[in-house]
């Protein structure tokens, strides 16, 4: 099979809202008027960002949501997406369950392929994603203001670098705990709804692909602030909560692959914040307070600051 035979046959759909999809030079996105276009890329390769054996429908299905969770992170409308493709080999079934995972994601969100590029080489994923927002409304970085709460959504902070631990065998799970939380890890589903639901309320936002104390570090240098959080207010599954508590703590702050939406708001809007959580059926919890004094810290159950090391990456490699 040949490259534009391979495109054809599991990358070409009938365009929807575009006014050009695949098959042309280029593609003509339809913005509704006066919108303005979000954009944002991600670039997957296997060994750094997925493991050989994840299943190809999985690996569709998170190379898009991790795009979608950028877009969500803007409070952005997902509108389209061009896919990169490099591939060792033309593998059909490979291809038909990528496509499938890519496309079951792409249509519950109304965002079409309409374009990319596909070459051979070692296997790497590079999507573009392409949204609309109402100029001034999009979720930055840079609006958390001292005396704003901090909120997270979801309900398992940490599972997914939990499942990435078993995987590298560093914990143990059993099989129904590991099958959930490496679901956590593969088939992450990017919180669309809860950032359009969060226009006009949450002051900042911004997506945890790193690890909660990092990206929320991001938010804190662009908007020239500092934060206090409570680690038991960290939502945290019966799974992780069965773990020892130094790797709880390493998986809840510096997990990463979480895509869910940390984001501050004025404890005013605090009842907006739930109503608009409730409308896109999304959890959220409160995790603490943005402060005037930069720098994040992290108090545990008794008010006492976690150390630096118990919250970094290093704890397993050290363990
Ligand atoms: P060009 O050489 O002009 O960049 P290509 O020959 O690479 O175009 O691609 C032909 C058409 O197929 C283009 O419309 C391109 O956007 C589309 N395309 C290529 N690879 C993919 C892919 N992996 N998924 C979707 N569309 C693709
Ligand atoms: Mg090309």
């Amino acid at each position: 099979m040949g490259e534009f035979e391979l495109i054809r046959r599991f990358f070409t759909r009938p365009t929807r809202r575009a006014a050009l999809g695949v098959g042309d030079d280029c593609a003509l996105l339809a913005p509704a008027p006066g919108m303005q276009l979000a954009v944002s890329s991600d670039l997957l390769l296997e060994g750094r960002h997925f493991v050989s054996t994840v299943a190809p429908e999985r690996l569709g299905h998170k190379a898009l949501a991790v795009n979608l969770s950028d877009l969500a992170a803007c409070g952005a409308a997902p509108l389209g997406f061009t896919l990169a493709l490099a591939l060792p080999q033309v593998d059909a079934g490979f291809l038909e369950g990528f496509a499938r995972g890519l496309f079951a994601l792409a249509d519950a969100h109304d965002c079409e392929l309409v374009g990319g590029d596909t070459t051979r080489g070692p296997l790497a994923i590079c999507i573009t994603v392409f949204g609309e927002v109402p100029p001034g409304r999009a979720l930055l970085r840079s609006g958390a203001r001292p005396g704003d709460d901090v909120w997270v959504s979801g309900s398992s902070l940490g599972d997914a670098r939990l499942a990435l631990e078993v995987l590298r065998g560093t914990r143990a799970l059993d099989g129904s705990d590991f099958e959930t939380t490496r679901r956590a890890l593969e088939r992450p589903m990017p919180r669309v709804a809860l950032g359009l639901a969060l226009r006009g309320i949450a002051t900042s936002a911004i997506d945890l692909s790193d690890g909660l104390v990092g990206d929320l570090g991001h938010v804190l240098a662009a908007s020239g602030v500092g934060a206090t959080l409570e680690l038991d207010a960290l939502p945290r599954s019966a799974i992780l909560r069965a773990q020892p508590p130094e790797v709880q703590r390493a998986c809840v702050l510096a997990g990463g692959d979480d895509y869910e939406l940390a984001f501050s708001a004025p404890p005013r809007a605090a009842d907006r914040v739930t109503e608009a959580a409730a409308a896109a059926a999304t959890p959220v919890a409160r995790i603490g307070r943005v402060d005037a004094a930069p720098g994040l810290r992290v108090l545990d159950g008794d008010g006492h600051e976690v150390a630096a090391g118990l919250r970094s990456f290093d704890h397993f490699t050290t363990a």
